[in-house]
């Protein structure tokens, strides 16, 4: 089979919903938005990165591992998501945190996801300057345990690689049968494309399983010309492990008109976001992710790009921790914007 052939350590019950949002399509003037709740995957607080470490933790349980290494930015989910299943699996693990995002909070190191990685039981955390060769960190960190004996398993940033992927090659089919199942026409998909494990591995999945759906990726921190090479090639190597219809550039959009100042770093149109999902639909979207793709859908429809009457499905990745870190600025954007409050007059 396409997917059971690869160890899987089952973190989850999947499917994830798959809603409707009713105010916020007629907010939008007649484009039929839904939301796949990946943000409900539980384990740890949920968010994209479980679908991913089941296929990462059943390749480091099946090759004996004893220790997960893994990294990324301070504020980070995936290393949040990995402690907790890690935790769970009995596996302890050692983190590296970037210093990614410059003029952050003072509780920036201590709140939000940090604090949960702690709950979670986190081994060791190392945080490192903004630019350092987090590949090279974990190298030294897996050569430092495997001189005290331990078999680490190294997990790469964002969980990303072909392995991390078939957790989103498993969503893609995942998606086309609940789209059969609720009589479904799937026009557009958008989704937040960062470290692409997600995003190249919904293209790789929607191409093998011939959905033709109009996959957007909106990049949280890379321009085009640099995010769309970067996906394109990690979903040619899914489809090549894989075995299924290879994947082009010319398959993989990208759209990085939303990323603001920076990784990390919400705009005015990333806050405007956060607050109407979370006042017309009871929705948390989170500063770094999930608002910046959500304003990407809010910008295609205002574009034209989506029309009245299309079904556009957001993939919620998750992620709200966050605003635990963010929460000055979405205090300010609250108090100047009274006229989104759901009961404006
Ligand atoms: C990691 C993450 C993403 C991006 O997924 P990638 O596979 O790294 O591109 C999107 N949303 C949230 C909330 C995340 O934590």
């Amino acid at each position: 089979m396409l997917l059971t052939r690869f160890p899987r350590a089952v973190l989850t019950t999947l499917p994830t919903p798959l809603e409707k949002l009713d105010r916020l399509s007629a907010y939008l003037g007649g484009v039929n938005v839904w939301v796949k709740r990946d943000d409900l995957t539980g384990m740890g607080g949920g968010g994209n990165k479980v679908r991913k470490l089941e296929y990462l933790l059943g390749e480091a349980l099946a090759q004996g591992a004893d220790a997960i290494i893994t990294q990324g930015a301070v504020q980070s989910n995936h290393v949040r998501q990995t402690v907790a299943a890690a935790s769970k699996l009995g596996l302890p693990t050692y983190a590296i945190l970037e210093r990614r995002i410059k003029d952050t909070a003072a509780n920036f190191e201590v709140t939000g996801n940090v604090l949960l990685d702690h709950l979670f039981g986190i081994k060791a955390v190392r945080f490192v300057a903004g630019g350092t060769d987090m590949n090279k960190e974990m190298a030294i960190e897996a050569e430092k345990l495997k001189a005290l004996g331990k078999k680490p398993y190294i997990i790469p940033g964002g969980g990303s690689n072909v392995v991390g992927a078939l957790g989103y090659v498993h969503a893609a089919l995942e998606l086309a049968n609940q789209a059969v199942e609720q009589q479904l026409k799937i026009d557009h998909v958008v989704v937040a494309s960062g470290s692409s494990g997600t995003h190249a591995g919904l293209a790789a999945g929607f191409k093998a399983f011939s959905t033709q759906v109009n996959l957007v990726g909106i990049s949280v921190r890379q321009p085009e010309a640099v995010q769309i090479p970067k996906v394109a090639d990690e979903a040619g190597k899914i489809a090549e492990f894989l075995g299924v219809a290879a994947v082009a550039a010319k398959d993989i959009i990208v759209n990085s008109d939303y990323v603001g100042a920076g990784y990390g770093v919400p705009a005015e149109h990333t806050w405007e976001a956060v607050v109407l999902a979370a006042q017309l639909e009871g929705l948390i979207l989170d500063p770094v992710y999930t608002g910046k793709a959500f304003a990407g859908l809010l910008g295609l429809v205002r574009s034209g790009a989506f029309k009245k009457g299309e079904n556009v499905v957001f993939f919620h990745t998750g992620g709200g921790f966050g605003l635990f870190a963010y929460e000055e600025p979405l205090l300010e954007y609250l108090k100047a914007h009274p006229e989104l409050a759901v009961n404006a007059a």
